[in-house]
């Protein structure tokens, strides 16, 4: 039972084939990413219209070498997957066209994957998690607290009032001078960094709920640099702020998740997980912290493989696959959905997170 999968709704053009039927450490039968990573790097993020026509002009080649390793042809599939959305429109289109065409031509089922859908099963590509699990959501636009009841069914118990997590640590890495993406600069600057050596705020730490908070942290960043003496900063400075922001907001993180995880736990079944997601959960830190705070609170942690935090196009078929193995797949006349929410009942989205 073979999935080709592609992701187009960022910065990655990634194409993959995943077997739906294989235990778990071999699943991706075959995965290439092309990171469009050095045509933004010159504006310091991603620009829209020229993550559409990279994606465009490297999709069909990267989606044949993908079917080529795996050593499948199209009539062996079982369906074709692209992300749906959320995510920059002109890339998602890209991605959805070329996958109706693809299961139209080859008369296979086509799955519009939720990106969001794709990050959140991930674990369960690289492990055997069980449903219901407590989801840390943490990517480059989102920040989410959310359980996951099953595939297609998510509560949320909460979310970021302001920033994402990975936005943060882009906006402090350009802030810092660290480059695009920010998120692997500040942990490598992190490394060899004072944590202390700047009093910075750990947002909504203590408070009731379950939401995030990370623009008042990324302000007091910005006001730590604007009190150093005139001048470039040096790089102990660099790695002491990299440090310093990255233990902030690692800490306020932790605490939202052990709110959540002591307020729902007497609720939950024996052997719910706790699990990271997103390309945030990439961050060695954070994943540490997880880790000694699911031993102390007697859970399971599982974070998938660093390759499938970010993103790529095995979590976006391994979510087709989950979804096929319950009977479902999507029109060929799907619209592709800038803002598409994981859970029905969220507010309106806000700015880029959904
Ligand atoms: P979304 O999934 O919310 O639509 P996205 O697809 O752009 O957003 P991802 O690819 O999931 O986001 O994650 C990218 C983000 O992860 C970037 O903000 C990047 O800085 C961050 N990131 C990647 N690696 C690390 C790391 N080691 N530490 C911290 N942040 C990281
Ligand atoms: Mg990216
Ligand atoms: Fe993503």
């Amino acid at each position: 039972c073979y999935i080709l999968g592609i992701e187009s709704s960022c910065d990655e053009t990634a194409a993959a084939v995943v077997r739906a039927d294989a235990p778990c450490g071999e699943r991706v039968v075959s995965e290439v990413v092309l990171s469009q990573l050095e045509d933004h790097r010159p504006y310091g993020g991603v620009v829209p219209e020229i993550a559409a026509r990279a994606h465009l002009s490297a999709l069909q080649a990267l989606v044949a070498e993908a079917m080529q390793r795996a050593g499948v042809g199209y009539g062996d599939l079982s369906a074709v997957a692209a992300t749906g959305g959320p995510g920059l429109i002109g890339g998602v289109i890209v991605g959805v066209m070329a996958a109706k065409a693809i299961a139209m031509v080859h008369d296979k089922p086509f799955l519009a994957v939720n990106h969001l859908e794709g990050h959140a099963l991930t674990p369960r590509l690289s492990h055997d998690v069980p449903f219901p699990y407590l989801l840390l959501l943490v990517s480059g636009g989102h920040c989410q607290l959310l359980v996951v009841e099953g595939v297609g069914q998510f509560r949320r118990l909460g979310t970021t009032i302001d920033d994402a997590a990975g936005e943060a640590f882009d906006k402090v890495a350009k802030m810092i001078g660290l480059g695009y993406p920010g998120g692997p600069a500040v942990q490598a600057a992190a490394v060899g960094g004072d944590p202390r050596r700047f009093d910075l705020p750990r947002p909504l730490k203590g408070r009731p709920g379950f939401d995030f908070s990370f623009s008042g942290l990324k302000a007091a960043v910005r006001r730590s640099i604007e009190q150093m003496p005139p001048g470039p900063l040096s790089a102990q400075d660099k790695s002491d702020l990299a440090a310093s922001f990255q233990a902030a907001l690692v800490d306020s993180t932790l605490d939202r998740v052990r709110r959540a995880v002591r307020h729902f736990r007497a609720n939950w079944p024996q052997g719910t997980a706790l699990v990271v997601a997103g390309g945030v959960a990439a961050n060695a830190p954070l994943r540490a912290e997880l880790t000694t705070l699911a031993a102390r609170e007697g859970l399971d942690f599982v974070a998938p493989p660093l390759k499938w935090c970010t993103d790529n196009a095995a979590m976006i078929a391994w979510a087709a696959a989950e979804r096929l193995a319950l009977g479902q797949s999507d029109p060929l006349d799907f619209k592709p959905r800038p803002r598409w929410p994981l859970d029905p009942d969220a507010p309106k989205a806000r700015g880029a997170g959904a």
